[in-house]
């Protein structure tokens, strides 16, 4: 389970640039076509990397928190609203609202997410190879350096779909 973790730690640095320019070009090849074949690619990696091995995301991303995802978390923390935003959120220089902490303050020792049943839907749907793959086409490139799934999925679509 950790060999693609590892391959992908002592790999992702040196294919940086590839990946960034790589990602750019495939926006031709955007639609239901690829987002078919990433979520094939998606299964396929996910079966061999366990998340609880990595949080590469928990760790390094701070999450985008959505207005649904403030009402269910602080109502789930038994704080209000305004103290739950204060407390825990912040905008981002994109002008998302995102956690304030990275690492998250809900990740716990073992890589488990204190807050799993509630989490924000950002968390749940990162990092977005399952569906929608092309959608989110600008995010994959710099995902590649936080998420040895991702980083894997484009590597295989790459030698697929050499562009
Ligand atoms: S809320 Fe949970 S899943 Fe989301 S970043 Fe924090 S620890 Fe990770
Ligand atoms: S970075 Fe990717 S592989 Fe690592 S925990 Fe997050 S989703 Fe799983």
């Amino acid at each position: 389970m950790a060999d693609l973790i590892d391959d992908w730690r002592k790999k992702r640095e040196n294919y940086k640039k590839e990946n960034l320019k790589y990602v750019k070009k495939l926006k031709k090849h955007s639609g239901k076509a690829l987002d078919n074949f990433a979520s094939e690619l998606d299964e396929a990696v996910f079966k061999n990397i366990d998340c609880l091995d990595c949080a590469g995301c928990c760790n390094g991303l701070p999450a985008m928190v959505n207005k649904t995802d403030t009402l269910r978390i602080s109502k789930k923390l038994g704080l209000n609203v305004s103290e739950f935003e204060q407390v825990y959120l912040q905008e981002d220089e994109d002008g998302d609202t995102v956690f304030k902490n990275s690492p998250c303050v809900f990740l716990l020792e073992d890589n488990k997410c204190s807050i799993y049943e509630f989490r924000p839907k950002a968390c749940r749907e990162y990092p977005h190879t399952a569906k929608d793959f092309s959608k989110n086409l600008h995010y994959h490139g710099t995902n590649t350096m936080h998420c040895p799934a991702t980083f894997h999925i484009l590597a295989r679509i790459k030698k697929s779909l050499p562009i």
